[in-house]
Order: structure tokens, then C-alpha cells, then sequence
């Protein structure tokens, strides 16, 4: 059985074979133009690397504090966190919700569902649930905004500059390394090789069974 998932281009609709671009070539919309896949080398491997960089980075950028504020006299430090319990006690507390979501919680999760994924497909172990975590992963790739919230964190840094003394904490550091990591994940990650993985794997458990 042979299932392609992009038979039709997504933005314009053109009727397309299926995709053929090897490594270190690109497959264009021969009508639009639009990018329609991009094949990676050891798609896997790095994915499966990255995800558990990420996954180690995710716990010093929340945990630790990113800036330690003196202020008057009074020193105080920031994690990640404390924005999203200061935005929640001020009455923001729709940002504070969108705010955590979309710095904290999402991106943990994306980078769970990418360690499943990859490490499934690294070590050829089928699982009935990958299409479905693959499924959850796409929605969530417009929901992770990590480097929004770093802008605000530099707005807010170049704000206070002047009424207070800052310092950067590790914190601060990890969260750039998250950002760097994730961003890399997503342009790492080759979706029709990882379908076609899928897909290979659960032929062949349902083959076995
Ligand atoms: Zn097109």
C-alpha cells in the first residue's frame, strides 16, 4: 500500500506526484512556488539529539533564575515562573494563561512528543500512538512562541536598566539554549521522512501480528 500525504499542494491546490527530492535538494510547487519539502540529512538521529538537549535545557530555564532585579535596596530574582505568577496576581490573567502556555507548558510538551517520536523511530520500535503524537506535534508548532516572551524579557530588561541594577542569571542563559535548540529541531525535522517511518513501522507490526 502506498499513501502519499501530500498529493495536492497545500497552498495552491495543484494535483502533484509524489515526493521524489533526495537529500540536499528541494521540492517547489512547480505553480506557486511554495516550499513543499526539503529532505534532511539523518533527520532522525538529530531530531532524537536535539529533542534531548531540549528536554534537558527545558528544567535550568524555568527553574533557575533568568534576572536578579536591585532595586531601592531590595534585591529580587526572576524565573520564568514568578512573570507568569506576577501577570496572574496583577488581574492579566488571560496573558498570564496565553503567557504560560505558550512559554511554558506547550513547548515542554513539543518537546516530549519529539523525543517519543524520534527515539521511536531511532530505535525502529513501533507504537500504535506515533501518527497521533505526530498529529498533536503539527498543531502545537504554531503555539510554542518561546522567542516572543524572550523579546518581552528584553523589553522589560531595557525598561528597567535605568531605575534598577540588573543581573543576568543562568537562567536567562539555558532559555537562550532552549530557543536555539527548538528552533533547530523544527528545521531539522523532516515530516515525509518521519511519516514514511511511520508508516514503515507500523506496516511492519501489522505484518508481525
Ligand atoms: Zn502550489
Amino acid at each position: 500500500m502506498n499513501i502519499t500525504h501530500y498529493d495536492a499542494c497545500p497552498e495552491c491546490d495543484l494535483l502533484l506526484n509524489p515526493n521524489t527530492a533526495s537529500v540536499g535538494e528541494k521540492a517547489h510547487c512547480p505553480r506557486c512556488g511554495l516550499l513543499l519539502s526539503r529532505p534532511r540529512k539523518r533527520s532522525v538521529e538529530r531530531t532524537f539529539a536535539l529533542s534531548i538537549a531540549g528536554f534537558i535545557l527545558f528544567f535550568p530555564a524555568n527553574l533557575l533564575p533568568m534576572v536578579g532585579i536591585t532595586m531601592m535596596g531590595n534585591a529580587n530574582t526572576g524565573v520564568l515562573y514568578s512573570g507568569v505568577v506576577a501577570l496572574f496576581n496583577n488581574g492579566m490573567v488571560a496573558v498570564a494563561t496565553v503567557v504560560f502556555l505558550a512559554s511554558i507548558l506547550f513547548p515542554l510538551v513539543h518537546i516530549i512528543l519529539s523525543l517519543l517520536i524520534s527515539g521511536h523511530l531511532y530505535f525502529n520500535y513501533p507504537n500504535r500512538y506515533l501518527a497521533h503524537w505526530m498529529r498533536w506535534m503539527h498543531h502545537l508548532d504554531e503555539w510554542v512562541m518561546l522567542e516572543v516572551y524572550m523579546l518581552s524579557i528584553i523589553v522589560a530588561c531595557v525598561k528597567l536598566m535605568s531605575l534598577a541594577k540588573l543581573e543576568f542569571g543562568w537562567g536567562l542563559y539555558a532559555f537562550i539554549a532552549l530557543i536555539v535548540v527548538t528552533t533547530l529541531l523544527t528545521g531539522n525535522l523532516d515530516n515525509n521522512l518521519f511519516w514514511q517511518r511511520i508508516h514503515q513501522l507500523s506496516n511492519r507490526d501489522n505484518n508481525a501480528s
